[in-house]
């Protein structure tokens, strides 16, 4: 973690928690990004593309695959855009995703969650070609990820990690605590935890005694859906923080965790928003250049 530069600071400083700042650190990377896809370009004259598909009008969702696309306009990347109706079928949406496998010019297909009711997402996902799964949600990805091999991982949580790689947070032997284990967050994020050798628990919505587990957890990660559920005074003195939620308000949002305060209780946080967010979509750009260099045998 980047440490005091001045040992004569107040002891209001010295009690500061270091913001984990995912909005700055996703601009540093997309200018590494740039260039590689400009070197992609050179050697096989095509341009890295990723695939996204929209089914329905929600307009969270439409605003996500929006944002997505953007992020590929600003290091160099196509996005080929598709958008099916609210009544497509799972077999249209597998036909769909076939042709997109089958496509050279896409390197990565992203399937917009959650796909209305009545369709098979999870059937869907699994259509996707392991090569083109940069979106890493598919059960084949989540084994080898789990297993240590090579897999596009899960992007909330693989940014996270990323997060927590560049602010050197330690992780070998410490307690994470993460809360919710949805498919595309809370169980991948346990893994890739447990992999950077953490002892694990996962909580959930059956949990007995929530509390109890935060408060002897030196990892928190916050991944349920429902605003400030964790408190911030459950959280022990030098913690560290990593809110992935985002439910907006009146004064701009806040995430699964109470941040009031959170600067004097923990070694370090993730600020909502701008913490998690901009990283989830920096790493879905990320492995769909990965994706478009292995293709070009670079
Ligand atoms: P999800 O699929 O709804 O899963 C929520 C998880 O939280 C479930 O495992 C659920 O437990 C658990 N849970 C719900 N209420 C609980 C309670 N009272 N106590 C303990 N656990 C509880 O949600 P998700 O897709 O994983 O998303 C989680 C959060 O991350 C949301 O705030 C979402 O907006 C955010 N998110 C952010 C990004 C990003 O890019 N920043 C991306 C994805 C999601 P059960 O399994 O028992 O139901």
């Amino acid at each position: 973690m980047s440490s005091s530069s001045n040992i004569n600071e107040s002891s209001t400083e010295q009690n500061s928690a270091t913001v984990l700042d995912g909005k700055a650190l996703a601009k540093q990377i997309e200018q590494s990004l740039s260039q590689r896809v400009a070197a992609i370009k050179n050697k096989t004259g095509r341009t890295p593309s990723l695939a996204t598909i929209l089914v329905g009008a929600d307009p969270a969702s439409a605003t996500y695959v929006r944002m997505k696309g953007n992020a590929c306009t600003r290091v160099g990347m196509d996005s080929i855009k598709v958008e099916m109706a609210s009544e497509t079928t799972t077999e249209q949406l597998k036909a769909k995703i076939d042709e997109l496998n089958s496509n050279p010019d896409v390197h990565g297909i992203l399937l917009q969650h959650p796909v209305p009711s009545h369709i098979d997402e999870r059937a869907c996902f699994e259509q996707i070609d392991l090569a083109k799964d940069v979106d890493g949600v598919t059960c084949l990805g989540f084994g080898r990820m789990s297993m240590g091999e090579t897999a596009f991982g899960s992007c909330t949580p693989q940014g996270i990690m990323h997060l927590l790689e560049h602010y050197g947070i330690e992780l070998s032997g410490k307690q994470a605590v993460v809360v919710g284990r949805s498919p595309i967050l809370g169980k991948p994020m346990a893994m890739m935890l447990l992999n950077a050798n953490c002892t694990v628990t996962i909580c959930h919505s059956k949990t007995e005694d929530l509390q109890a587990h935060i408060e002897r957890a030196d990892i928190v990660v916050g991944a349920v859906g429902v605003p400030e559920l964790i408190k911030a005074d459950w959280i022990k003195q030098g913690a560290v923080v990593v809110d992935a939620g985002f439910h907006p308000t009146d004064n701009g949002g806040v995430g699964d965790i109470e941040l009031t305060g959170i600067e004097s209780i923990a070694s370090a946080y993730t600020p909502v928003p701008g913490g998690v967010g901009p990283m989830t979509i920096n790493t879905l750009i990320r492995q769909t250049v990965e994706a478009a260099e292995k293709a070009a045998g670079l």
